[in-house]
């Protein structure tokens, strides 16, 4: 059943997203060769404990840390350890938060030191197709019409489109309806509605769009071994139209970096806390 938040509960959540991005934010100064993951995991969880909020994936269906680290041919859910990022290295780094009860949830993969042309490229691909999808994430849209629009500009730059691993509605829990393909037809599925908010997340890969899950039980590569992007934003349906609760602004502000991708998704400023 999918959740339609109020007005009130929407504010809510842009708070609790606001907590991932200003996290987000302070890792990406972090992020460099020599750095490992456990570092960073424990800097977000005090960052996101300063902000009064609690991590979102910490002990979540068991998930031993604050955040999903997957380096290079890791797609999602790596597990932080002592490993330190080599330059030319990229990494996926997804964060929750809970606040108010409401959860946050995106992510970012940054590059380490000096990255391969046929990677960025591959990051800024699926960063524009994360768009794209927003784009089509309006009323009356149906859950295929953002699947699609994913789908086929990540293909068209001969990428994989990972099938096994979804986006979500987002809310008072971390995966609600409805579940968010990065794939299918135009016009089917779900119809969206006026308060829903949903976390969409392309995870694309470089080569194969084929997966496999290492005996952890939670990473998973790509069967290829080559490169793996995520990114992802949590997005409300306001006035008909796609507004983003989350911001990679704090990211681009510590890398340097003056964009206005988000520009279009802004019907409010950001309200600080
Ligand atoms: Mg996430
Ligand atoms: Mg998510």
């Amino acid at each position: 059943m999918i959740k339609i938040k109020s007005k009130e509960e929407i504010e809510l959540m842009r708070q609790s997203a606001l907590v991932v991005s200003k996290t987000l934010g302070v890792l990406a100064s972090e992020v460099k060769p020599g750095v490992t993951t456990r570092y960073l995991d424990k800097l977000a969880e005090e960052h996101i404990r300063d902000l009064g909020a609690i991590p979102g994936f910490l002990g979540l269906y068991d998930f031993p840390n604050t955040l999903c680290m997957s380096p290079n041919s890791q797609v999602v859910h790596g597990i932080p350890n002592d490993k330190p990022l080599e330059d030319g290295d990229i990494i996926s780094i997804d964060c929750g938060a809970k606040m108010n009860g409401f959860y946050g949830d995106h992510a970012y993969t940054f590059e380490v030191g000096e990255v391969a042309e046929e990677t960025k490229k591959l990051l800024r691909i699926t960063k524009e197709s994360l768009y794209e999808g927003i784009r089509a994430f309006r009323a009356g849209n149906r859950v295929g019409d953002v699947g699609y629009a994913i789908q086929h500009y990540c293909e068209s730059h001969g990428y994989g489109v990972v099938r096994e691993l979804v986006g979500h509605g987002l809310g008072t829990e971390m995966h609600e309806d409805p579940e968010m393909p990065n794939y299918g037809k135009r016009g089917r599925g779900k119809k969206f509605k006026e308060g829903m908010v949903v976390a969409i997340e392309p995870m694309i890969n470089l080569g194969t769009h084929k997966i496999k899950q290492l005996k952890d039980g939670w990473t998973i590569l790509t069967l290829d071994g080559k490169p793996s992007a995520h990114f992802e934003h949590d997005v409300a349906i306001v006035n008909g139209k796609p507004e983003l609760l989350s911001t990679f602004s704090y990211i681009y502000e510590a890398l340097g970096i003056t964009s206005d991708e988000e520009a279009a998704f802004r019907q409010t400023s950001i309200q600080e806390k």
